[in-house]
């Protein structure tokens, strides 16, 4: 039994909710039962309440043997009754090290109509979309294989490259695909942004899939913008994009000079505000779209500020895992965005995360209005009741679907762009710093850590308070122990911030800013007058309020900057 959906099946998928779900987990039960995997729990058998009963609630790390086994070379059905044709790289890490999730063909299919749900619904809601063009920013990264001769890269690039976004439909993008292929991102970047300003008679939409990425184009414009009005007055596109068929597309796109339009550009990139910069280059622009819930809520307020409060949409809630689902309101407030799930990814089930009453697993149409829930994915591609650690909440149904909030990313509590490092990371990190300090004459008396993206690009900021080691001298702030206190804890951060900062360039240098002594005295005077418990009080691993954060800045004493790139 295959299940397959038309593009207009929002209402039917939505209202048989329950009836395609139990069909869903029958599918992989079915295909799966005799996998290594699932015969411990199941002997064969593919009875639900016994896949219930059974099978584990599992974390990464308890199927993490069993998904190094197929990327070492055994047989996919150790896991998947289907072969395994590649590894989705995702943000999350385990132990450090990048997760990887076994996929095949059928991950692009449903890539595929989640992408043409998200557009079908917001054709619904603006006028005349389909008739323009969106400027959408789209990157892929170098793939690489495991020892078994499968590729590994991230859904975005795997997606990207697969023939299925090759043979899409319809083209809507301003972009060539030779410019969204191009793997060094900074041609493609430059790229990307000549070719959107060429046409921008026809940009109906500005995207990108995540919010950092688009404040990011807008930075390399703001650095980039008197060379690409120079390319379109001349139609010679600048000699440093190397690569060939990215260079020749665009060649072909600028089809020679236009001088007026690099006048209208340079009159309102030289104007002294950027603000409603989007609004005035691509003034057909009905819409922004990028998902602007979880890390990058923190976007929000430029992205308002660059587009003149154009609608800004989140158009759905994916991972490496799964897909789970689409924004049915496009044009809510950005802060009300939730996901209305779909039924017809995976198998869903929901670890209730409520203060006090944890534990409890429901199906997807059983969760409650206002909890909180962990997602639990059974997939067609092995992983089953797995532990997403995205902590979720209820906001609504659509027809019976549930519809959830992006609260957090379990563990998470610095991001600036794709990366996720966790307490846990900082903690590493900071051990690793301390040793450093052991052979000085410093003392670490008070730290938290903050992300700061009022630069660009962002960057971490850990603000130390020292003290000497001798308790009467006062302390001497040595520059080189401090830079290399920077630069220890940027290597040991994970492999994702370490190659986000040093080959892609999307995080800046790390900074440690030393705070004058009793600062973090007074931070926890903010915390407890707030409510924190005195005799409790842990100073926060990381901080984000302005009241905590005017406290700081205003004790900074001096500022220390990592001088290397980490090793990735
Ligand atoms: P990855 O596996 O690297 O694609 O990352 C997936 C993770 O990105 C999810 O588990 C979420 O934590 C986050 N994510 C994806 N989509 C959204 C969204 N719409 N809102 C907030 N966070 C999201």
């Amino acid at each position: 039994m295959t299940i397959s959906f038309n593009l207009n099946d929002l209402e039917e998928l939505t209202l048989k909710t329950k009836q395609i779900q139990e069909n869903v987990l029958e599918e992989i039960l079915t295909l799966n039962a005799n996998t290594e995997y699932l015969r411990q729990f199941l002997h064969g058998s593919t009875d639900k309440e016994l896949f219930k009963k059974n099978v584990p609630v599992v974390s990464y790390d308890d199927v993490k043997p069993y998904i190094e086994r197929v990327a070492n070379g055994e047989p996919s059905d150790v896991i998947s009754g289907k072969p395994i044709t590649r590894f989705f790289l995702s943000s999350g890490t385990s132990g450090g090290k990048p997760k990887i999730f076994p996929v095949n063909n059928k991950f692009y299919e449903d890539m595929s109509f989640i992408f043409a749900q998200s557009s079908s619904i917001i054709s619904t809601h603006i006028k005349s979309v389909q008739q323009g063009k969106s400027m959408t920013f789209n990157f892929v990264r170098a793939q690489s294989s495991t020892l078994s001769g499968l590729p590994v890269s991230t859904g975005t690039t795997s997606f990207l490259s697969s023939e299925c976004f090759k043979n899409r439909p319809s083209n809507v993008f301003t972009s060539p695909d030779e410019v969204t292929l191009c793997q060094d991102n900074k041609q493609a970047m430059y790229c990307h942004l000549l070719c959107g300003l060429v046409q921008r008679d026809e940009v109906v939409s500005v995207a990108a899939p995540f919010a950092s990425t688009l404040v990011n184009a807008i930075t390399f414009l703001e650095n980039y913008w008197k060379e690409m009005c120079s390319n379109i007055r001349s139609g010679h596109v600048s000699d440093w994009i190397t690569d060939l068929s990215c260079r020749d597309a665009v060649t072909n796109i600028l089809g020679g000079g236009h001088s007026e339009l690099a006048d209208l550009v340079e009159e309102e990139c030289n104007q002294k505000s950027w603000k409603g910069i989007i609004a005035r280059l691509w003034p057909k622009a009905k819409f922004v779209q990028s998902i602007i819930t979880g890390q990058n809520a923190q976007y929000i307020p430029m992205l308002e500020f660059y587009s003149n409060k154009l609608p800004l949409t989140s158009p759905l809630y994916a991972s490496s895992e799964t897909l789970f689902g689409v924004n049915v309101n496009p044009l809510c407030k950005p802060h009300d965005v939730s996901y209305t799930f779909l039924p017809n990814f995976s198998y869903f089930e929901f670890l209730l995360a409520d203060e006090g009453n944890k534990g409890e697993i429901v199906d997807l149409v059983d969760v409650k209005i206002g909890s909180y829930y962990e997602p639990l994915i059974t997939n067609y591609f092995g992983l089953h009741r797995y532990r997403m650690g995205d902590i979720l909440q209820v906001t609504g149904f659509y027809n019976s679907a549930p519809q959830f909030r992006f609260v957090s990313r379990k563990n998470t509590v610095l991001s600036i762009s794709l990366e996720a490092t966790t307490e846990e990371d900082i903690l590493k990190a900071l051990n690793h710093a301390t040793l450093i300090l052991e052979h000085s004459d410093m003392l670490l008396m008070g730290f938290t850590s903050y992300a700061d993206i009022s630069t660009h690009p962002g960057h971490y900021v850990f603000y130390w308070e020292l003290k000497a080691k001798n308790n009467n001298d006062t302390v001497k702030l040595d520059n080189k122990v401090l830079v290399e206190c920077c630069c220890v804890i940027e290597e040991s951060l994970n492999a994702i911030y370490r190659q986000l900062r040093s080959k892609d360039g999307y995080i800046g240098a790390l900074e440690i800013r030393v705070v004058q002594q009793g600062t973090f005295n007074s931070l926890m005077e903010i915390f407890i007058s707030r409510g924190a418990s005195a005799s409790q009080y842990k100073t926060p691993m990381c901080v984000n309020t302005s009241e905590a954060l005017e406290v700081l800045e205003s004790n900074v004493l001096a500022r220390f900057f990592s001088d290397r790139s980490p090793p990735f």
